[in-house]
């Protein structure tokens, strides 16, 4: 039984292997914890869809719709829904890889900028169509930094959507900057902002400041999770800061490549 403790009196060599007996038993216990926590989502997040698919087939499959245009809207759930069951299915399999080390970086010598303009074009049709307007203009040069080009563009991409998402009206902001050692590249948005009691969890795997509004805009719970460990294998970090009703703004930070 994990509940039960080595009880320590001595504080002599026995006395600290039961320390560490202890310390090894509660990090057990929080990790069993943690991962029936983890098994409980990854069913919920596919239950629902499930629902949908079986719930929406039926009716089809039954005819119980009323006119054809109500019948296109019933299929087009059940694609939405696959799609989101597929997506959900893509991220948990690329999560693991990375919580387990398993997924090889191919590391180089990489301009941001370039990185950043292509995250830009690829995602500037769903802000379009949205109505917000995404900007970016480099003014200078920025150091070079040692990273993946392509794990790179998903990070900005995923930021920059999730920017798109959770902002209804204005703007999505990217911007470059350097010291003497790193590399800095915010990508600010004037959308819902996140509340500060949320902030500390954000990063956490299927955390959302609201559930029902994440579905409605079909994110799956995990991007910043792979974005937190995706920047981390890159020896960067990652900052949030946002109010509520203003605006966010995620902040990257990668050392300078300086050769070797
Ligand atoms: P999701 O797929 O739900 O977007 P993420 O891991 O990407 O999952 O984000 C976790 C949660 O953080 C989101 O559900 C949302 O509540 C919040 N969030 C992320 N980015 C933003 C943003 N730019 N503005 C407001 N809220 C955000």
């Amino acid at each position: 039984d994990l509940n039960t403790r080595v009880s320590v009196a001595s504080k002599d060599e026995i006395g600290s292997l039961s320390n560490a007996i202890n310390d090894l038993a509660f990090e057990l216990q929080r990790y069993r914890s943690s991962r029936r926590e983890f098994f409980a989502n990854i069913s919920h997040e596919l239950r629902t869809p499930i629902t949908y698919l079986e719930g929406y087939a039926n009716v089809i499959e039954n005819k119980l719709y009323k006119t054809e245009e109500e019948k296109n809207k019933y299929l087009q759930i059940i694609q939405q829904e696959a799609k989101r069951m597929s997506s959900l299915v893509n991220d948990l399999f690329e999560l693991s890889k990375l919580e387990e080390g398993r997924l090889s970086l191919q590391f180089e010598e990489i301009d941001l900028i370039e990185v950043v303009e292509n995250a830009v074009s690829k995602t500037k049709i769903k802000a379009e169509q949205k109505g917000l307007t995404i900007g970016f203009s480099p003014t200078y040069q920025i150091p070079s930094i040692y990273a993946d080009g392509l794990r790179m563009e998903q990070i900005l991409i995923n930021l920059i959507e999730n920017a798109i998402r959770y902002t209804k009206q204005g703007s999505i902001m990217i911007s470059l900057s350097s010291d003497n050692d790193k590399v800095i590249v915010s990508i600010e948005d004037t959308g819902i902002g996140i509340p500060s009691d949320d902030i500390p969890y954000l990063f956490e795997r299927f955390y959302r400041v609201e559930k029902s509004r994440s579905r409605e805009h079909g994110g799956t719970g995990l991007g910043l999770a792979i974005v937190k460990q995706l920047v981390a294998r890159q020896h960067g970090s990652i900052q949030v800061k946002s109010e509520v009703g203003k605006g966010t703004c995620f902040e990257l930070t990668f050392p300078i490549y300086k050769g070797e």
